[in-house]
């Protein structure tokens, strides 16, 4: 079975979360299963680019409403990342540094989606399944079942993975010329409260939906920045996967990034990583160190951080050490920043994005707090787990899923904040530094954690299940 995944991100070419991740993994390890999985996504200024020699698989011009763009696919061999993979290069829209934030991104991924359709028509051997991923892709559903251009291709099944339904890309109606040309009665599919909803189209079109995370699912019926309605109509073609995590990479026994590498049953080298960030950033590594990690945005949480540190020092007079990486929102930015000097030497932060950075954090932190409004799945709860570093998790989405709370029998894996307010997120501080300071307990947990199977391989075995229900319903 030949897979074609569709996504603006794939890591390690263009990263700025979690999907990077997935689509950077699923692949290599649907190759493994002994599947043909591929990967087409837009081209970036990126190092990725400026590493390797791809040969020129097509090229031709693009229509976009009344302007044209030449553009060149590229390929990338298997040899490289362990799966083939294909870099959309529009000279005028995707020849450019960042993946997300142009004022004309609409015209960016929809030129995209257009040359993704050409380039499956164009293929001798086309895909059975064409997996597409969030928003910027979820024109391609609707191109292939109602676009004459693309009729050779309406009976390929695809699938619509919701990494985030927060993003939806809308765009106005006057953009529809931007489109290949579909069945007028189809109009309808691309409408959602007036506008061009491509996320809404995909959710419509696919031939199945699928979340990353089951509770994540079920959250969307309830709250899904309009979607609501939607989703709960189309639940029946809808299921949760969980994402996996890619352990060859996050494995802090070869993790090149770290200071040390160690593993549940070495525990003691892992000291040297919070060595290094107590050095680093003034902490002194017989406190408990606890780090956030993310995107500054409403979902995260982020907006409570500042205020949380005041009341964990300022009312709580905690004696622990917190660590802040991340950017986004600069308001969030900037009241971290400022509180820098009034907790020198207890609270620190990097402003920015750092991928090393990130690896030596799971690897040197005790804790790792994620304050989530929204967390279809999450990460980088699975990255702590297994580097050792308790996560503390309010009690959404893939954080259900993930993550069950000590209890008294001492059970658990994590420490759950069941309201997401300053009070409950301090007292969860709280709760981990009574953890820390109980050894036995936090030194047996520590090594448990680091063994829990988060792999992809389980996950990947439930994307192929679902790809074969559809393969085999197109042959009976
Ligand atoms: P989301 O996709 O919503 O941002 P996820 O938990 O699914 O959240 O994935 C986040 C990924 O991005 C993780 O790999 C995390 O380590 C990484 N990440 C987020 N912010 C940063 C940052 N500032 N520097 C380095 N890595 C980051």
């Amino acid at each position: 079975m030949y897979i074609l995944h569709v996504s603006a991100e794939c890591f390690p070419i263009a990263k700025v979360g979690g999907l990077a991740d997935v689509v950077g993994a699923l692949p290599k390890y649907q190759e493994a299963a002994g599947f043909t999985s591929k990967v087409i996504m837009p081209f970036y200024e990126k190092k990725f680019v400026t590493q390797y020699d791809p040969k020129t698989y097509t090229k031709g011009n693009l229509l976009l409403g009344l302007e044209q763009y030449y553009y060149e696919v590229l390929e990338y061999d298997k040899k490289i990342l362990g799966f083939e993979l294909f870099l959309v290069k529009i000279f005028g829209l995707t020849d450019k540094e960042e993946v997300y934030g142009y004022h004309y991104d609409v015209e960016r991924f929809t030129a995209f989606q257009k040359v993704v359709a050409d380039f499956i028509l164009e293929q001798k051997v086309k895909p059975e399944i064409i997996h597409c991923h969030d928003h910027h892709t979820g024109l391609v559903p609707f191109f292939t079942a109602n676009c004459y251009k693309y009729q050779a291709l309406k009976d390929i099944p695809t699938i619509l993975t919701i990494h985030n339904g927060q993003y939806q890309g809308n765009f106005g109606f006057d953009k529809m010329n931007y489109l290949p040309e579909f069945e007028a009665n189809k109009k309808g599919i691309l409408d959602w409260n007036g506008q061009i909803n491509p996320l809404a189209v995909g959710i419509k079109s696919a031939w199945k939906i699928t979340t990353v995370s089951t509770s994540y699912l079920e959250e969307l019926q309830e709250k899904a920045n309009g979607l609501e309605g939607l989703l709960k109509q189309e639940k029946e073609k809808s299921i949760g996967i969980l994402n996996g995590i890619d352990d060859k990479l996050w494995n802090p026994k070869t993790d090149k990034y770290l200071k040390a590498n160690f593993n549940s049953k070495k525990l003691t080298e892992r000291n040297k990583n919070k060595e290094y960030l107590c050095k680093t950033y003034g902490f002194d590594p017989a406190l408990p160190l606890i780090s956030f990690i993310g995107r500054f945005v409403h979902e995260k949480g982020s907006d409570l951080l500042a205020e949380t540190i005041n009341y964990v020092f300022k009312e709580l007079g905690l004696d622990v050490n917190i660590f802040i990486l991340g950017s986004g929102d600069k308001q969030t930015e900037n009241s971290l920043n400022e509180i820098k000097d009034t907790f020198s030497g207890k609270y620190n932060n990097y402003i920015g994005y750092n991928e090393e950075l990130a690896h030596i954090v799971y690897g040197g932190s005790d804790f790792l707090l994620m304050p989530s409004r929204v967390e279809p799945c999450g990460l980088n709860q699975m990255y702590a787990l297994r580097y050792g570093t308790i996560p503390i998790v309010s009690k959404v989405g893939g954080l259900i899923d993930t993550i069950t709370d000590f209890d008294t029998n001492e059970n658990g894996n994590g420490i759950v904040c069941f309201d997401i307010n300053v009070h409950e997120i301090g007292f969860a501080i709280k709760r981990a530094v009574d953890v820390y300071q109980n050894t036995e307990f936090f030194d047996r947990k520590r090594a448990e954690i680091m063994d829990i199977n988060n792999g992809w391989k389980k996950s990947a075995k439930e994307y192929i299940k679902m790809y074969q229900s559809l393969t085999l319903k197109l042959k009976s």
